[in-house]
């Protein structure tokens, strides 16, 4: 079977996690033509204004509201005069609790939680327990150890296991890192290949299982030498985003401007992952979490996500 029919397969998804990568990849899979499914974990604590209207835990409505919430924001973010928005038809939200057994009804699950390996290995273990073979199954991690991922899983599972890496924001940007693991079937990812290619218009590139890969080793490394830089030099965020945007050819990803759209957090995770798997003096000095990012995580300013990181967001 050729790359574009094998890419053509795929009709129903499903993304775990809502979050700005979750959110932004099923859109981009719905206005592919597929439906998607987009789980979110059901949320431990409630808001002030849901204690307020008396709501509990078990609410439809606070289990629900992460996903929700990011559907109905993809749906009001795009003006209905210069898109068509039916694609945000083709995505069903719900919580991985409650719909894990709709997993068994797809063609590809692709996972996009946190960067937290122990909650990746518990998210697929629970993925694993619907599974049906033939079904792709993929990380969006940055950079954890693939392997790492699915150990103690089966073999089948591992067979059907990669990483799919794709980059913020999802729709717009061209890169997609396809990273399998020892386990992997090369017929898994060779189709993964050919979804993302034919069916997302992406141009992938076949990364290994490293820390980081390819492009945040480097990407995550070239952040952390500007900010050292401003430090040094005593620039300010505005200055940095003036040097390192528009003069660059970069309008929009100037070094702030992009972490605020990555998220503070996230980073951070991406940063750690970088130090505490080198044997490298060097590089884990190199990859030590900046100080000024600490006080800002700590502050909850850890970017658009929150409504606040270097920018406020208007
Ligand atoms: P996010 O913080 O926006 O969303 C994280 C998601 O994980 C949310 O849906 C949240 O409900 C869920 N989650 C949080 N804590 C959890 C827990 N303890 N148990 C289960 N679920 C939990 O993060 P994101 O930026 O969307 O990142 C998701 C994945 O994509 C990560 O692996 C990240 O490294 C990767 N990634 C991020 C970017 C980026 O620019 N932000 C780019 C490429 C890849």
């Amino acid at each position: 079977m050729g790359a574009a029919s094998q890419g053509a397969q795929v009709r129903r998804a499903a993304v775990i996690g809502s979050g700005v990568m979750g959110a932004g990849i099923a859109a981009h899979l719905a206005n592919a033509g597929m439906s998607v499914l987009l789980l979110d974990i059901p949320p431990s604590a409630l808001t002030d204004g849901e204690i307020k209207a008396g709501r509990t835990l078990e609410d439809a409505a606070v289990r629900n509201r992460l996903s929700i919430s990011a559907v109905q924001k993809l749906a009001s973010s795009q003006p209905p005069a210069l898109y068509d928005t039916a694609f945000i038809q083709r995505i069903t939200p719900g919580n991985l609790e409650d719909d894990l057994p709709k997993l068994a009804q797809t063609d590809w699950i692709i996972e996009a939680v946190v960067e937290r390996l122990d909650v990746k290995q518990d998210v697929l273990a629970r993925v694993e327990s619907v599974w049906r073979p033939g079904t792709m199954v993929s990380s969006n991690t940055s950079g954890l150890s693939v392997a790492a991922m699915v150990e103690g899983r089966g073999e089948a599972f591992k067979r059907h296991f990669a990483a799919t890496h794709f980059f913020n924001p999802p729709r717009h940007m061209k890169l997609v890192e396809v990273v399998p693991a020892p386990d992997t079937d090369p017929d898994i990812t060779a189709r993964l290949t050919a979804v993302c290619e034919w069916r997302l218009g992406k141009g992938v590139v076949r990364a290994k299982d490293t820390p980081n890969f390819i492009a945040n080793r480097i990407g995550t490394y070239g952040m952390l030498v500007t900010i050292a830089a401003m430090r040094r030099f005593g620039l300010t965020v505005d200055e940095v985003d003036a040097l390192t945007g528009p003069a660059m050819g970069r309008p929009k990803t100037a070094t702030f401007r992009m972490l605020d759209l990555v998220g503070l957090d996230t980073l951070l995770h991406v940063i750690d992952n970088v130090r505490e798997r080198s044997d490298n003096k060097e590089e884990q000095e190199a990859f030590a979490r900046p100080p000024d990012l600490e006080a800002l995580r700590k502050l909850g300013w850890i970017g658009e996500k929150a409504g606040q990181g270097f920018y406020r967001k208007i």
